[in-house]
C-alpha cells in the first residue's frame, strides 16, 4: 500500500475541495456570525502566511489563549499545517501555571482573545520566549494593552496571502499540537499530539459505533478548545464538513440551550457539570431540544440519575465516554451491543452509565497486584491503554517514566471490566477511600446521592480516621428551594438500602457549592481541606 502521510493539511484541503459550502457558526464578543468552510480555509491559509511573516518556522510552538470560536478553529489547522505546533493554553489555570506552561512549551507567538488579555498581561514579565502577541479582536483595531509587540489578528490576515500553500514536508509523526493536563496536583504535564495521532483519532470520532460524527451533524463543542482539543471535535467536524457551532466566551446554560434550539444542534459534548447546569435551565425554560441526536458526556463520571432524566424526560440520548489529555482523548464509549437491547430498562441504564467499551484502534487492560484483573465486573485494577493516539511520554518531563512504562499508558484510574469488555471507572487512585484495608468508591456514592430528587450536586471525599485509616464524608449541594426539605437523616435513609453498611458516609455536610477544577471537575483536594476543618470543628 502507499505510505501517504496522515496530516492535518490533507484534512482541511479535503474540506476545502469537497465541502466548501458547509458552515461554521461562531459566537464572539461582537455577536454571532456564520462563515462557510471556504471562507474558513481561506482565512486559515492567510493565518499561516501571517505567522510566517512574523518569523514562525517549522517546529515553533504557537500558543492560543482563547474561547471556542472561528479564529481558534483557524489556528487549529493553520499552525500545524505550516509545520508549527499548536499549544492550546487552559485559560483557567493559575497565573503560576499559565506562565509555567508557556515557558515550558517555549511558545514563540501567543494568539489571545481580547477579553483575556489582562490574564496574560499579569504574567508577561515572567514569559521568557514569547516574541509576539496577537489579539483576536473582532475589529481590526488594537486594544489598549501593556503587551508588546502586539498585533491585530484581522490586520495581519488582511495583509497576508490567502492562497498560502501549506508545508509539503510534514511527516505524519511530526508534532501538531501540545496540551497540558489541568494539573490538579503538581505542575501541569505536557502531551504532544502528532499529525498521525489526530488524524486517526478523528477517524474514530466518525465511526458509527464510536463518535458517529458525520457531514449531516450540527456539532457544538462545549468542551473548551483549550482542553484536550475540545475532545478532537473541531478537527473531525471540519474534516467531515459537519456544521459547527462554536459557542464563544462565557457561555452559560441559557446560551447553550438557546444555541441548541436556534442552530438545531444534533451533537454536543462536555463534562457532567455542564449538563447538570443545562438540565436546570431546561427545567426552568421552554426550549426545543428535539434536534439533539446525542450528547457526549465525559471527563468525569456521568451520574446515572442525570442520564435517566435527560433520556426519559427530554428524549435526549446520552453517551458516556472516557478519555484523558494523554489519549487525544477518546478511549471508551458506552453504547449497547445489539444483543443487549433485550435487557431490562434498568439494566440497560446501568450498563450505559458505565464508561463503556474501548473504541476500535486502541487496546486496554486492567492490572492489579495479582497481574491482569479478572474480567468479571468486580475485580479492580489500574487501567492501562495503548494505541496510535495514546501519548508515549510527557513533554520534557521526568514524570514520564512512571506513567509510560512497558509500552502502556498507566492511567491512575481504578476500574473494573466485565466479560463484555465494559469498563467502569471506580475512582482515581488518589480519590479512592481506603477504609479498614478495603476500598470505597467515591464515584459510586456520588452517583447514588445525585439520584436523590433534592440533590443538585454531591461529592464524596475521604477524611483521616484513627481506626479505619479513612472514612467517607458526603458533601451535598441541595437544589434551590429544597434547603429545608432534606436533612442529613433523609440522605442517610436514602443511601442505607443501597450500600453495605461500612460504605455509608460517616457524615453528611451541606455546602453552597462544590469547588471545581479549571475544566469543571470536582476539585477534591480543596473540598477535602474545606470539609476536614468543618467536620473537625463540629
Ligand atoms: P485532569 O487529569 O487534569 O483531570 P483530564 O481531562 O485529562 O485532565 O482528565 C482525565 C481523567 O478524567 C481520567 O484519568 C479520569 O480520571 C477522568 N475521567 C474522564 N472521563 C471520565 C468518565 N467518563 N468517568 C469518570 N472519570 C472520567
Amino acid at each position: 500500500m502507499m505510505n501517504t502521510q496522515l496530516t492535518l493539511a490533507s484534512m482541511i484541503e479535503h474540506t476545502e475541495r469537497y465541502l466548501p459550502k458547509k458552515e461554521v457558526v461562531s459566537r464572539t464578543l461582537a455577536g454571532t456570525r456564520t462563515f462557510t468552510y471556504q471562507e474558513i480555509v481561506r482565512r486559515t491559509r492567510a493565518l499561516a502566511s501571517a505567522l510566517e511573516n512574523l518569523g514562525v518556522e517549522k517546529g515553533d510552538r504557537i500558543g492560543t489563549f482563547a474561547w471556542n470560536h472561528h479564529r481558534h478553529l483557524e489556528a487549529y489547522f493553520a499552525v500545524p499545517s505550516m509545520g508549527a505546533v499548536l499549544h492550546t493554553i487552559n485559560i483557567r489555570l493559575s497565573e503560576e501555571h499559565i506562565a509555567y506552561i508557556i515557558n515550558h512549551a517555549e511558545d514563540k507567538v501567543l494568539l489571545i482573545d481580547e477579553d483575556l488579555l489582562p490574564l496574560i498581561e499579569k504574567v508577561k514579565d515572567q514569559l521568557k520566549t514569547v516574541e509576539a502577541f496577537v489579539v483576536m479582536t473582532d475589529e481590526d483595531r488594537l486594544p489598549e494593552s501593556t503587551l508588546e509587540p502586539l498585533y491585530s489578528y484581522e490586520t495581519l490576515l488582511e495583509k497576508a496571502d490567502e492562497t498560502y500553500q501549506f508545508a509539503s514536508d510534514i511527516d505524519e509523526n511530526d508534532p501538531a499540537g501540545i496540551c497540558y493536563t489541568s494539573g490538579t496536583t503538581g505542575k501541569p504535564k505536557g502531551v504532544v499530539y502528532s499529525h498521525r495521532g489526530i488524524y486517526l483519532h478523528s477517524m474514530a470520532m466518525g465511526l458509527a459505533d464510536a463518535g458517529g460524527l458525520s457531514e449531516s451533524d450540527v456539532v457544538m463543542s462545549v468542551v473548551p478548545m483549550f482542553h484536550a482539543n475540545a475532545w478532537g471535535l473541531p478537527f473531525a467536524a471540519t474534516w467531515f464538513g459537519s456544521t459547527q457551532v462554536l459557542p464563544g466566551p462565557n457561555m452559560t446554560p441559557k446560551i447553550l440551550a438557546e444555541m441548541i434550539e436556534e442552530q438545531k444542534v444534533t451533537m454536543t459534548a462536555g463534562v457532567p457539570t455542564i449538563w447538570l447546569g443545562l438540565l436546570k435551565e431546561l427545567e426552568q425554560g421552554r426550549y426545543n431540544t428535539s434536534s439533539l441526536r446525542r450528547v457526549l458526556c465525559g471527563g468525569a463520571a456521568a451520574p446515572k440519575g442525570m442520564i435517566k432524566t435527560f433520556e426519559t424526560k427530554y428524549g435526549i440520548p446520552f453517551i458516556h465516554a472516557y478519555g484523558m489529555t494523554e489519549t487525544t482523548p477518546l478511549v471508551t464509549l458506552s453504547r449497547l451491543k445489539s444483543y443487549q437491547s433485550d435487557l431490562s430498562e434498568e439494566d440497560r441504564l446501568e450498563l450505559r452509565s458505565k464508561q463503556g467499551m474501548v473504541v476500535p484502534g486502541l487496546e486496554v487492560k486492567v492490572v492489579n497486584e495479582n497481574g491482569e484483573a479478572k474480567a468479571d465486573g468486580d475485580d479492580m485494577g489500574e487501567l492501562l491503554i495503548r494505541g496510535p493516539w495514546i501519548a508515549d511520554s510527557y513533554y520534557n518531563d521526568d514524570r514520564s517514566d512512571e506513567a509510560f512504562r512497558d509500552g502502556w499508558l498507566h492511567t491512575g484510574d481504578v476500574v473494573t471490566m466485565d466479560e463484555e469488555g465494559t469498563i467502569k471507572i471506580v475512582d482515581r487512585t488518589k480519590d479512592l477511600i481506603k477504609s479498614g484495608g478495603e476500598w470505597i468508591s467515591s464515584v459510586d456514592l456520588e452517583n447514588a446521592l445525585m439520584a436523590h430528587e433534592s440533590v443538585f450536586e454531591a461529592a464524596v471525599v475521604a477524611i483521616p480516621h484513627p481506626k479505619w485509616q479513612e472514612r467517607p464524608i458526603a458533601c451535598i449541594v441541595r437544589k434551590e428551594g429544597e434547603e429545608h426539605n432534606v436533612s442529613k437523616q433523609d440522605i442517610m435513609d436514602f443511601l442505607t438500602p443501597q450500600f453495605a453498611k461500612w460504605w455509608l458516609p460517616d457524615e453528611v455536610v451541606f455546602i453552597a457549592e462544590i469547588p471545581k477544577t479549571s475544566v469543571g471537575k470536582f476539585l477534591k483536594t480543596a473540598l477535602r481541606d474545606q470539609v476536614k476543618s468543618q467536620v473537625m470543628q463540629e
